[in-house]
């Protein structure tokens, strides 16, 4: 256990709990908390085993950690999975047991909604510790974060035009939007807003239809979307789409979407810069949700978490200044742009 925790990465922490009266087996990773307390969603899976639990969550909570520094925000990097069904193993008495043990860390680490978890599990996740964010909006908390992200990525697909075009006006430009779910449906909205052209497709074709019809979209299949000609590709569904099948069929100038991992691998993201087209670092484009529940630490207001996903637009700018500066893809652009806030404000933080 202890080698497979070096061999994924620096982590400062990792706990785990258990509690065989409710069945309870989590494990809790805090990557980095140079900047601030680690946040990261918990997250419920059917694992394997305990080694494929730990690895996933050991790879996230780093993730977090550069999610968190890139986005400008004063927190670290963590993230938590229960082991076990979310649709027939959770109970109140397993989320109040893992609350117990989020709150014995003292704030080091905060939790929040993931795949596999819902605002019922974090208001019983809240009835043992203050250390949880997207409690229901009754309780204070900030509800669905995806306007949020929405917001952000428009605010990333504007800086990306600027790059590339000169301008940040969406105006006739062409965008394709793939996946209308909680996140894609908003970006359309705030697109047409925009007065962009949008296509749009989503697995659903009752969604595609009615989202079309609704602000005024063309409507391809989901097959289609991805090689569509267009000005923006804006990748909202799942991950790994740019990948060795796609890739050299890629029809778009920019790619700047929601989805978590859109590059299959890392080298995908060298070979974007070599066709000339300019990626938008996923987690640094899509990091207005998480910018949403940081204002819920504050005292939530709407309107500030609102004014906050514009900060975007300035981070996905200084992601493409340092590729340049570097000569390097956006994809490790952002990371560098991660590591360096993460050397500079951890050590002055350190003088305290
Ligand atoms: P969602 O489940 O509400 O929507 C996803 C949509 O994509 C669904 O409508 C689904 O039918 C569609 N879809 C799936 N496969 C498709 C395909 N091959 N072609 C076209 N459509 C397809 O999810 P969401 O909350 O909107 O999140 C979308 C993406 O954004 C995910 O990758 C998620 O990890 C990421 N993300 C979401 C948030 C958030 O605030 N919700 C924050 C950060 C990142």
């Amino acid at each position: 256990t202890f080698e497979l925790i070096s061999k994924h990465g620096d982590h400062e922490q990792v706990v785990f709990c258990h509690d065989p009266h409710v069945g309870l087996k989590a494990i809790i990773a805090i990557h980095n908390t140079s900047l601030g307390p680690a946040l990261g969603g918990t997250r419920m899976w059917n694992y394997k085993n305990e080694d494929e639990a730990l690895i996933d969550v050991l790879r996230l909570s780093k993730g977090m950690t550069y999610k968190a520094a890139a986005a400008g925000l004063n927190l670290g990097g963590g993230k938590a999975v229960i082991i076990g069904d979310p649709k027939s193993q959770k109970s109140e008495g397993l989320f109040r047991a893992f609350g117990q043990f989020v709150n014995s860390l003292n704030g080091k680490y905060i939790t929040a909604e993931d795949v596999g978890t819902s605002v019922q599990d974090m208001e019983h996740i809240y009835m043992e510790t203050p250390w949880v964010t997207g409690i229901p909006k009754d309780f204070g908390g900030s509800g669905d974060p995806s306007p949020y992200t929405a917001h952000g990525v428009l605010m990333g697909i504007k800086a990306s035009a600027k790059e590339k075009f000169g301008t940040d006006a969406l105006k006739g430009l062409h965008i394709a939007v793939q996946g209308l779910g909680n996140v894609g449906s908003n970006l359309v909205k705030y697109l047409k807003e925009e007065g962009a052209i949008i296509t749009v497709a989503d697995i659903d074709m009752n969604r595609t239809k009615n989202i079309a019809e609704a602000f005024g979209a063309k409507a391809v299949s989901p097959d289609e979307i991805l090689f569509v000609e267009s000005d923006v590709l804006a990748p909202c569904a799942l991950g790994a789409i740019v990948n060795d099948q796609t890739i050299t069929k890629l029809k778009t100038k920019i790619i700047a979407g929601g989805a978590n991992n859109v590059l299959a691998e890392a080298r995908h993201g060298d070979q974007l810069k070599e066709l000339g087209i300019l990626y938008a670092p996923d987690y640094v484009i899509n990091a207005g949700g998480l910018m949403n529940v940081f204002v819920e630490l504050e005292g939530y207001s709407p309107e500030r978490a609102f004014e906050k996903t514009k900060r975007v637009y300035n981070n996905i700018l200084k992601v493409y200044e340092i590729a340049k500066r570097d000569n390097i893809g956006t994809h490790t652009a952002a990371d560098r742009l991660a590591e360096e806030r993460i050397s500079t404000i951890g050590r002055l933080k350190q003088r305290h």
